[in-house]
């Protein structure tokens, strides 16, 4: 069993930064793998700056002539208005936001945030953000917050990447059922998503591992539709992406809810 498969969640760089990092390497993957497409973050300002590179541009210059790839930008907390990064990287055709609110050093509800997550729901921009344990403040990232930015912000669509990880699930899946529509609630679709990346394997990124069954748990709780598979490239390589995708392949679920995890539901989001 194959089917078209659209992943997000690749890190690319130039190969100055990280040389098994770059979008060369990336399609390797992708033909390894049987990937059809996949969505690519642009390296953050902290590490684009020593390679003097303007992340956006950059990326989108290295994406324009490649249909297979889509891409996410990012912002500079230190930089212009929110506003303006927004609508740059909408103009430069990239279709959402990567934020890491623990390698950013930003707290998710400080008022610049929220300054970002207001363009990116008016245009439309698709946010991915960390959620897990990384080496940064728990008060400022705690998951309980990722709930206010969907209360705040009912129209911003975005994806909780590694869902808390091994420590935050729950949490995690706290604010996915919260914001999932209840049965009594018609036509409402639930705009928050669970970004399985770096969930998959306990030799590597362990501290965001899930076991199967809590993988299965966001789906009998919510809902497939609900669940986008990412690579974390190049954090993970081919071992570590063909486990994930073997993992989903191997859950008790349909076929169609399976091509909807990989693919179907970030096609949908993207209108790609
Ligand atoms: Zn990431």
């Amino acid at each position: 069993m194959t089917g078209n498969v659209y992943a997000n969640h690749a890190h690319v760089f130039p190969r100055t930064l990280n040389p098994d990092g770059t979008v060369d390497r990336l399609l390797k993957l992708m033909d390894a793998c049987q990937i059809d497409g996949v969505v690519c973050f642009a390296p953050f300002v902290h590490h684009a700056k020593s390679a003097g590179i303007r992340p956006n541009n950059w990326l989108a210059d290295e994406i324009r002539h490649e249909p297979r790839l889509r891409g996410f930008g990012t912002v500079d907390f230190a930089g212009a208005s929110m506003r303006d990064q927004a609508l740059e990287i909408h103009d430069l055709g990239l279709v959402g936001i990567k934020l890491h609110p623990n390698s950013q050093e930003f707290d998710v509800l400080c008022p610049r945030a929220m300054e970002a997550y207001a363009a990116a729901e008016q245009l439309g921009l698709f946010v991915s953000f960390h959620t897990g344990v990384h080496a940064y403040r728990l008060s400022h990232t705690a998951l309980w917050k990722f709930d206010e930015v969907a209360h705040y912000f009912p129209n911003l669509r975005f994806s909780m990447e590694h869902m808390g990880g091994y420590h935050y699930f729950n949490e995690a899946l706290a604010v996915l059922f919260n914001r999932y529509p209840p049965p009594w609630v018609k036509d409402s679709k639930c705009k928050v998503f669970a970004g399985l990346a770096s969930v998959f394997t306990q030799h590597q990124n362990r501290m965001w591992y899930l076991r199967p069954e809590q993988i299965l748990e966001i789906i009998l709780q919510t809902s497939a539709e609900q669940c986008i598979f990412g690579l974390d490239f190049p954090y993970n390589q081919e071992r570590e992406t063909k486990m994930g995708l073997e993992t989903i392949r191997g859950l008790p679920i349909s076929e169609e809810q399976k091509a909807l995890i990989l693919g179907g539901n970030l096609r949908r989001e993207l209108k790609w």
